[in-house]
């Protein structure tokens, strides 16, 4: 196979620097029939997350007396992928599913309604690497928008390690022919890191590596909180301005 170089001249294929995110672009409250939504953009990444709830379990017997439950589906459209993706849900998206919801669910103070469900729907129109990072970011700010009482907020980025270096947010080529992608996702409290919620590998790094993806990841994480924040902030100043 002929080889592929991703870092030329000290720069990447999309003329990035190692610490850059791709543009970011997040739009709360987009969708008139959820309770809360986001539309958010990552390079080419497209997605939208729509939250509803609280609202009654279906099927009942899903109930919990203590607290609710949150339930997260992923899902790809047909045309996100260069290769018509296969409706439905495949074991990629179940995956995707089951670790986005676990890193969520930390923040949602879920013991505040008992026999209820909090139902969040991400959708992928447009992929290219990284789509279950923005579908958290998304998720997070939808989460909000539809005042789900939450802890703090959750913010997630990748990082991988191309051509022998980490470069941060990787997008489609950068995580094909790389060595390592690293998803990470976490719970930001008081403009703070306080845990991480999701921390997937796959490839091969030292731990070393590893310890520096991490803290590459988090100054990713604390400029997407601030874009988070902001999409909230201007929801709430476009409803202000409604009401008046
Ligand atoms: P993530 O999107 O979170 O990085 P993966 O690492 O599994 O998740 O996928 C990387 C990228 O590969 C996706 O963003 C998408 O561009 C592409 N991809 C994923 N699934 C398919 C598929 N079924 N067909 C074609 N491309 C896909």
């Amino acid at each position: 196979m002929e080889e592929i170089r991703l870092i030329v001249d000290g720069k990447r294929l999309d003329g990035r620097g190692f610490e850059e995110l791709r543009p970011i672009k997040i739009e709360a409250g987009v969708l008139k029939r959820a309770d809360g939504s986001c539309y958010l953009e990552m390079g080419k990444n497209k997605v939208v997350a729509a939250v509803y709830g609280p609202r009654e379990v279906h099927p009942k017997h899903l109930e919990d007396p203590s607290m609710a439950i949150v339930r997260y589906r992923y899902s790809m459209a047909p045309f996100s992928v260069e290769d018509r993706k296969r409706p439905g849900p495949d074991r990629r998206s179940i995956e995707i599913s089951k670790v986005s919801r676990e890193a969520l669910e930390p923040v949602i103070m879920k013991e505040l309604f008992p026999r209820s469900a909090i139902d969040i729907f991400v959708e992928v129109l447009q992929a290219d690497a990284g789509s279950r990072t923005a579908c958290l970011n998304a998720a997070s700010v939808a989460l909000v928008d539809a005042g789900i009482p939450m802890r703090g907020m959750v913010t997630s980025v990748a990082v991988a390690k191309v051509d022998g270096v980490l470069v941060l947010d990787p997008m489609k080529e950068e995580d094909y022919y790389g060595e390592a992608d690293i998803p990470f996702a976490f719970l930001i409290r008081n403009g703070k890191i306080e845990s991480i919620t999701l921390l997937q590998m796959d490839g091969r790094v030292t731990a070393e590596e590893l310890r520096r993806a991490l803290e590459l990841a988090k100054k990713g994480a604390m400029q997407i909180y601030q874009l988070q924040r902001d999409a909230i902030m201007r929801k709430y100043i476009r409803e202000e301005e409604v009401v008046e």
